[in-house]
Formats: structure tokens, sequence, C-alpha cells
């Protein structure tokens, strides 16, 4: 069955205290409220083991931001999908555009951390989306088609059914310019017949594919309200209750 989600993506903000602080007033609004989606935050990996520590995992799920391309060694700096899963995180962000764009992820690397997180338990949210340029010259379609292809098309349909995915468009995210409902859903409807046509109708139906790029409590409403947009993946505004309660209220 598709899930409706909404994830806080929480990048590079926040110290410890602020990030546990920010979690556990999160888990007090949600406390005694039905929500019509599943709440994810993803805050940074030190943060991981505290925050899981701090909320009821039941009601909010708990996502790194990366993982390594390798299993484990002598790689200095990096964090394991086995680590992750360690602190009782359940999922994980592979291919984000600030790291395919700033730390040079290319579709190679993330296909190795994708089949990791997998291995280890935990379920990527996997993001693809174009440049303004690649829009501009209408190449969207061919770029999304070969991000999924590129990264995922190797891997079982069951081991495809655990995904998630999150369109987002690079020209949207953090500019204040969201993609409209219209673009949104026709992108989506795309991404899930690209998936229909590799791995059948029935596991292209169960999958979510959530957007991302300027995502607030305005728009949210009429974004999530698209058939094929089955929640957000949320930057800027998921780091305040205030801003992210609103959009988990959407549904
Ligand atoms: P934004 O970021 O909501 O701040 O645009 C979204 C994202 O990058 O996941």
């Amino acid at each position: 069955m598709r899930k409706n989600i909404v994830a806080g993506n929480w990048k590079m903000n926040k110290t410890l205290q602020e990030g546990v602080a920010l979690a556990t007033e999160l888990n007090e609004a949600l406390k005694n409220k039905t929500v019509n989606c599943d709440v994810i935050i993803a805050p940074p990996f030190i943060h991981l083991a505290s925050v899981v520590n701090a909320i009821d995992t039941e009601k909010i799920g708990v996502s790194a931001q990366n993982c390594a391309d390798k299993p484990e060694g002598a790689y200095t700096g990096e964090v394991s999908a086995k680590m992750v899963a360690s602190t009782g995180a359940k999922y994980v962000i592979i291919g984000h555009s600030e790291r395919r764009t700033y730390y040079h992820e290319t579709p190679e690397i993330l296909k190795e951390k994708v089949l990791l997180a997998l291995a280890n338990g935990l379920t990527p949210i996997f993001c693809i989306g174009e440049v303004l340029a690649e829009r501009e010259a209408d190449k969207h379609f061919e770029v999304v088609k070969s991000q999924i292809e590129q990264s995922l098309f190797n891997l079982s349909k069951e081991d495809f059914g655990k995904l998630i995915l999150a369109y987002e468009p690079v020209w949207a995210i953090g500019t204040g310019k969201t993609a409209t409902a219209a673009q949104a859903q026709e992108m989506h409807a795309f991404i899930r017949k690209t998936v229909a046509d590799k791995y059948g109708k029935d596991t292209a139906e169960d999958l979510s594919v959530l957007y991302g790029g300027s995502c607030n409590a305005s728009n949210a409403k009429e974004l999530f309200a698209n058939p094929d947009v089955d929640g957000g993946l949320i930057g800027g505004a998921s780091l305040s209750v205030d801003k992210f309660m609103p959009i988990i209220e959407a549904f």
C-alpha cells in the first residue's frame, strides 16, 4: 500500500542540543494527534542516536541524510549504512542534489549507497530531479528517467518495492520557487510510469513519490492533493515545529 509521507531534511542545521530540542518539540506536538501521513525527520549524523532516544519512533521515523558507499574500513570521515542502522534510524536520504552537486556523487556511487542501505535494513529516500537548464531545454523527463535507471534499475522487484522516491527539481530547492501542482503531478505520473514499465503496475502503484523544493505550509495542500504526489521532502520549513506541523496536517 502506498503511504503518504512528510519528511523533514534538516541539512547542516542545528547543534546537537538544538536538534534534540526540535525533535522533542515535534514529538510533543504529535503525541495526541492522529495524522494522515508517516512523519520522518532527517537530522545530521551526530544527532541520530540522541534524537532516536528523545522521541517515540513509532510516531516519527528517523533518517540519515547520507551514508557511505563502502561498507566499512579505512574511509576517514565517512559513516556507513550499518552505523546509521545501529542508531535506530530506519531511513537514509540518498542522492540529494546537494550531494550530487557539491560532493560529486555519481549515479554509480549512489547505486552502491542504495545497495548498502538496503543490505542494512534501511529504507532509502532516493532523490531525483533536473536543474533549471535541463527543464528549459525540455530534457527534464529524460534526466529524471536516466537518474532512476542508472542508480536503481539494477534492483530486484522486491528491493525496488522498499524504496521511497523524492522528486526535487533543483531549481526549486531553497529558492522559494516551487514547482506548480501541475508540474509536480506531471513529473510524478511520469516517474510512476517509468517504474511501471520496468517493475510492473503493482510496484509503481505502491511506491511513495514525495515532492521536494520550497514546499511549505501555504503550498503543501495543493501539491499533496495531486494523485501521484504522496507527500513531501521538506528542507527549510522542517526546521521549526510551527512551520513543519501545518505541512504534516496538509494531508
Ligand atoms: P527546501 O529543501 O524545502 O528548503 O527547498 C528541500 C530539500 O532539499 O529537500
